[in-house]
Parts: C-alpha cells; sequence; structure tokens
C-alpha cells in the first residue's frame, strides 16, 4: 500500500492567483468569491485538508510550489513531515 499524504490549504491567504487549479485540477477549483477551494477538503480552525495517496502526490506537489504564496502544504501522514 502507498503513502498518505496530507494536503493543508490556509484558504484565507490566498490571492486568487489560479496556479494550482492549472497544476492540479484534482483538488482544487476557483470559487466565485476569487479564491481557489480544495476539492472534498474538511475544514479546521485554520486551514482545508485533505489526504491524498502517492498517485496524487505529484500534481499536489506542482500546485504546492507554484502558489505564489505558498498557502498550499503538503505532510506525509506518517510522519509528520512537511514536504512544502
Ligand atoms: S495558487 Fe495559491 S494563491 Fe493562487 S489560487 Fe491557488 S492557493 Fe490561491
Amino acid at each position: 500500500m502507498g503513502k498518505k499524504y496530507l494536503v493543508r490549504y490556509e484558504r484565507n491567504s490566498c490571492i486568487g492567483a489560479g496556479v494550482c487549479v492549472v497544476m492540479d485540477d484534482k483538488s482544487f477549483e476557483m470559487n466565485t468569491d476569487g479564491k481557489a477551494d480544495l476539492k472534498a477538503g474538511k475544514k479546521s480552525s485554520a486551514y482545508f485538508e485533505k489526504e491524498i495517496d502517492e498517485s496524487e502526490l505529484d500534481e499536489a506537489m506542482k500546485a504546492a510550489e507554484g502558489c505564489p504564496v505558498r498557502v498550499i502544504h503538503i505532510v506525509e501522514k506518517d510522519t509528520g513531515k512537511q514536504l512544502i
């Protein structure tokens, strides 16, 4: 079984550049308020979060790296290690 990862998205700080949607339209879509939404993301106090598996990691990493304000983070679920 492959590793699991968590995508954490600080939506409050999104500036609506839309890069994440271009890089990973499985996880991100633009909302009419001009910010991106994390599809199927669960809201916690500070961010939205969802679990992805290894097959989705590349695209999620590209979205996180492409975000100009770096509000998308990826964490290894088992270790809690933050990849970005
Ligand atoms: S790339 Fe970053 S700033 Fe742009 S829409 Fe996505 S989360 Fe928001």
